[in-house]
């Protein structure tokens, strides 16, 4: 985007309007984060605002400033609809394709026509957006945000409830700054967001300290399932329905699981197969260090896509079916990981 697209929404945003700020399903930290921000700062410029988000959000992020105010499409599909057809605007965050937000809300969106301006950092966004402010490289969606409210020259509407939304989303995006994505300029970013309010240790503690003995329990089936191929330098995990109920699985509790398997020594490539026998599907994560690009595996064999080190996607085929396929696939790039691992 260009400066002459920031003083076009700049002079839109000059007057109320009515906005929408929509997200992807299964909403995690920067998604909600960057929602909850950007409601806050655009109530301070007296527009009618609203957040619908596909379906709820796990229990580590219910405490975020005004998550209670959030309208859950799946819960109230007529009058969120409605909530949709009536925006003057709608802001996408924290996604890049339509169909990330699930069938039923997609076609909601598909009827309206509003002004759409996507906010992301997902890589080869989707154009259906009359303004797109999209880059890969940046961490977080949070991130974009503030750079995209420094771009509006306003940055001094941050207040104590947008620092601590926006650091929420650069927290949990960044795997509490230790990823790549993480730069200098994010660490700028979050001391004026401390600076403003952001309270860092009650934030890591509402995301982080909310096991439950349920949840650990899963973790260790997940860690006594897991399978290295170390001539691909690869891990896997499987988790089948029965193993999450077994545990009682509630949204959020297989968060961060991937990333174990991503930390053994010489793996470089990281999965995680997820049952879902409700939605038919198996949903997979998956994960990598270095120049391995998961987005482009994902893309090609597993209908999904992401960012080069963390991408998602899904088979409807069995858990079974599924594993093995990926186990099939595998070879092709045998070569391309034992280059990225020597790197
Ligand atoms: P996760 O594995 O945590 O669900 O997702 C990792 C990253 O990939 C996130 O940034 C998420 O937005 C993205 N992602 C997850 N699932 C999909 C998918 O099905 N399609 C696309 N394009 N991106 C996905
Ligand atoms: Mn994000």
């Amino acid at each position: 985007m260009n400066s002459d697209d920031f003083r076009s929404i700049k002079q839109l945003l000059s007057k109320p309007k009515k906005i929408v700020i929509v997200t992807h399903r299964n909403p995690d930290g920067d998604a909600y984060g960057s929602s909850l921000a950007l409601y806050h700062y655009l109530l301070k410029l007296d527009h009618q605002v609203t957040v619908v988000s596909p379906n709820d959000c796990p229990d580590f992020l219910k405490w975020l400033p005004s998550q209670d105010k959030i309208v859950i499409f799946e819960n109230e599909v007529k009058a969120a609809s409605k909530i949709l057809d009536e925006a003057d605007i709608i802001f996408t965050l924290d996604f890049n394709a339509l169909h990330r937000v699930g069938t039923m809300m997609q076609k909601a969106l598909e009827k309206v026509s509003p002004i759409f301006i996507m906010i992301d950092h997902h890589q080869q966004p989707d154009g259906f957006a009359e303004y797109t402010y999209v880059d890969p490289k940046v961490c977080s969606t949070c991130q974009m945000l503030y750079q995209f409210m420094d771009k509006l020259e306003q940055l001094a509407l941050i207040d104590k409830d947008i620092a601590t939304c926006l650091y929420t989303g650069i927290l949990t995006d960044t795997g509490s700054f230790r990823f790549s994505s993480t730069t200098s300029l994010t660490h700028r970013i979050v001391a004026h967001l401390m600076d403003e309010g952001a309270n860092h240790a009650e934030i890591y503690n509402q995301i982080h300290d909310v096991n439950t003995y349920n949840r650990l329990q899963l973790l260790g089936r997940a860690l006594d399932n897991m399978k290295v191929i170390s001539e691909y330098h690869t891990a896997y995990i499987i988790l089948s329905q029965r193993e999450l109920s077994r545990f009682n699985y509630k949204k959020g509790d297989t968060e961060g699981f991937v990333n174990y398997a991503l930390s053994l020594k010489n793996v470089i490539f990281a999965v995680i197969f997820i049952e879902d026998k409700k939605q038919g599907i198996v949903k997979i994560s998956f994960r990598s260090v270095g120049d391995f690009s998961v987005n482009e595996f994902s893309r090609k064999h597993f209908n999904g896509g992401g960012h080069i080190n963390a991408a998602g996607g899904r088979s409807e085929d069995s858990l079974k079916g599924t594993v093995s396929e990926f186990l099939n696939i595998l070879p092709l790039y045998k070569e391309e990981l034992i280059e990225s691992n020597e790197k």
